[in-house]
This record gives C-alpha cells, sequence and structure tokens, in this order.
C-alpha cells in the first residue's frame, strides 16, 4: 500500500547509521558566461558572516602575505566556502559547457543541490543545457536564480517561464519543474521572492539555499571513505587532493590506502588537511563525511580514487561520459 512521506522518510534517516550534516550545504553554480556568478559569489562572500564570527580566520589573512593570499586564491579559485546562520555553504563552480572529461559529474557528485543562475534579459543558454541536465538525471536539487533583475530591458517572469520550457524540454520530473525561484541582483548584493519585492540584502537567496537544498546525508562513524574529484597543484606542498568526504572523517597526518574497485589499494600518509573559507584555505585538524576539503601529502592520487581507511571500500570510478553535441569554447 501507500506509504506517507514522513514513514518513508524516517526510514530513510535510520539507513545504515547515516545522518544529516545539518551544519553543511554542499552546492555548485551553473552559469552561462556573463550571467554574473563572479559577481553574486563576491556578494555572497560580503555578506557572509565568516569574518566576523570568526577573529581567528581574519587574523589569519591579515597575517599572511600578499604571495601566500595569492596562493590560497589560485588554488581555491573554483571552490569556496560561506557562512550564513551557523551552516556553511560549501559553492563549487561548473564549466559552462560540456566538457570531455568528465568534470562536471565529478563536481555535481559533490553536492546536493545547485543554483542555477539565469540572465534576465537574456534567459538560459544553450551551453548551461548539459550541465543542467546531468543535474536532473543526478536528482540534484535545482534552486533558480534569475538574477541581473535591475537591467534595463530585464523580463524575469518570460525568463522564468524560459527556464520552465527547459526543465520539460530537458526531460524533468513533475517534481523537479517546481524548482524554487528566487530573483535577485547580484552587482546591488539583493535577492527576494518576486522581481518587485527584493530584499535588502541577500537573505532570502540564503534563506532558500538552507531550506530548500539538502545538507549532506552521510555516516560519520565508519571508517574514512574519501573520493577524489579534483587536483591542484602548490608549489610548496605538491599536489593537492580536493574532494566530499562520504563516510568517516580525515584527520591530517593519517595512515591511509589509496584504492579504486579494480586495482589493488597502495599505501599514503595524508600530510595537511584544509578546508575553504571564502577564497582562503584554512588548515584544519579533521574533517568530518558531508564537507569538501583538500589535502597534501600523496604525490600520486588520481582522481576518480579513493582514500580509504580500515574496512571502507572504494567507491565507483567515475564513469566519463562523451558529450554527444560538440561546443566551440
Ligand atoms: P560571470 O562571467 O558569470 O562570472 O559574470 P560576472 O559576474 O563577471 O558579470 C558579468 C557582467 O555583468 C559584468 O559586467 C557585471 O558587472 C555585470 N553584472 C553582474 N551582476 C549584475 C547585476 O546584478 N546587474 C547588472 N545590471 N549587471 C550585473
Amino acid at each position: 500500500g501507500l506509504r506517507t512521506n514522513a514513514a518513508a522518510a524516517a526510514e530513510v534517516s535510520t539507513e545504515a547509521g547515516k545522518a544529516s550534516r545539518e551544519d553543511v550545504r554542499n552546492i555548485a553554480i551553473i552559469a552561462h558566461v556573463d550571467h554574473g556568478k563572479t559577481t553574486l559569489v563576491d556578494a555572497m562572500l560580503a555578506q557572509s558572516k565568516v569574518f566576523r564570527d570568526n577573529q581567528k580566520v581574519e587574523e589569519r589573512i591579515m597575517d599572511s602575505n600578499d604571495i601566500e593570499r595569492e596562493r590560497g586564491i589560485t588554488i581555491l579559485s573554483k571552490n569556496t566556502a560561506v557562512s550564513y546562520k551557523g551552516k556553511k555553504i560549501n559553492i563549487i563552480d561548473t564549466p559552462g559547457h560540456a566538457d570531455f572529461g568528465g568534470e562536471v559529474e565529478r563536481v555535481l557528485n559533490m553536492v546536493d543541490g545547485v543554483l542555477l543562475l539565469v540572465d534576465s534579459v537574456e534567459g538560459p543558454m544553450p551551453q548551461t543545457r548539459f550541465v543542467l541536465k546531468k543535474a536532473l538525471e543526478l536528482n540534484k536539487k535545482v534552486v533558480l536564480v534569475v538574477n541581473k533583475v535591475d537591467r534595463d530591458g530585464a523580463r524575469p517572469e518570460y525568463v522564468l517561464d524560459k527556464t520552465f520550457d527547459l526543465f520539460v524540454d530537458l526531460g524533468a520530473t513533475d517534481e523537479q519543474c517546481d524548482f524554487p525561484v528566487i530573483f535577485a541582483s547580484g552587482m546591488n548584493g539583493i535577492a527576494g521572492p518576486e522581481p518587485d519585492e527584493l530584499a535588502e540584502n541577500l537573505e532570502p537567496m540564503f534563506e532558500m539555499i538552507v531550506n530548500d537544498v539538502p545538507p549532506p546525508f552521510v555516516n560519520t562513524d565508519t571508517d574514512l571513505q574519501m573520493l577524489i574529484t579534483n587536483l591542484d597543484y602548490d608549489e610548496h606542498k605538491g599536489r593537492i587532493a580536493l574532494g566530499r568526504v562520504n563516510a568517516g572523517k580525515v584527520t591530517k597526518q593519517m595512515s591511509i590506502k589509496i584504492a579504486t574497485p579494480d586495482k589493488d589499494p597502495r599505501s599514503g600518509k595524508i600530510g595537511e588537511l584544509f578546508i575553504y573559507e571564502n577564497f582562503i584555505r584554512t588548515g584544519v585538524d579533521e574533517v568530518m563525511a558531508g564537507d569538501i576539503c583538500a589535502l597534501s601529502g600523496l604525490p600520486d592520487i588520481g582522481i576518480g580514487e579513493t582514500i580509504i581507511f580500515g574496512a571502507a571500500e572504494p567507491l565507483p570510478t567515475i564513469e566519463v561520459e562523451e558529450p554527444t553535441v560538440k561546443v566551440a569554447f
């Protein structure tokens, strides 16, 4: 017979000891070039309480010299985090086009929701179709941000309709087509539920992210499992591996194994561990499942490999799919 949603939810929340990380949200931003992603993220950073809430961070930024800061920014150019009402929102950039290396899947595998940012004059652009399609296939929660509503010729309602048509076109389910919408002017740092009902800040958008994007649903009590989804390089620290901790916790200087489902695991030792706060890389002692972090000390680790400890199993290597449409970059 039919089960109520509440009964189904209760069942899920006890599944294998998993729990929601209510203090974390992981989102990706999908935006066509020039639709205002950089400006919006800057406004989010400016309004985030990180600096005021965390004096230590402020001191660290003041202390670090420009080169160090520059390095942090370079490494984390595609990742940042803002804090809102005690919750940490990790923001991951997505390529704004079909890619040939599986980067879209890698990014989307780290998050539970996406902000689909659309210019209120131009409307949704074909280049973001591929990324949105992937997000829908992976059943990530989509929050539509109709941006630049202050622009001359802005037609936010029309753009909303066009975006809805795109969802239908991409085969979205009824539930996915019922996406939450927020109207914003990233340049002015304001957002609201209607184009003519904008608040004095981005709070309505932060609220929507926190309320509509589900928190990571993870098991923090089991052995470490972390899929590496991106790599970076630091002149001093060498290879930096990035990913989301899928289960358990990771600590700095931890002895681990690197594994894939089809190869024998090899041993390694993590060096330093970092999280993101604004665009600054911050060293930490440990990171729990559900959060996104970067680590050094594993010079030969590759994308798609899993860092495991104890009885944990490697995660499936991410499939790299060739897109059917070739786009000019
Ligand atoms: P990105 O390519 O998506 O990162 O876009 P940017 O943030 O660099 O913005 C592209 C252009 O749009 C820049 O000239 C911005 O000043 C402008 N822009 C960004 N947000 C807004 C907005 O809310 N309103 C208006 N009118 N212009 C904006």
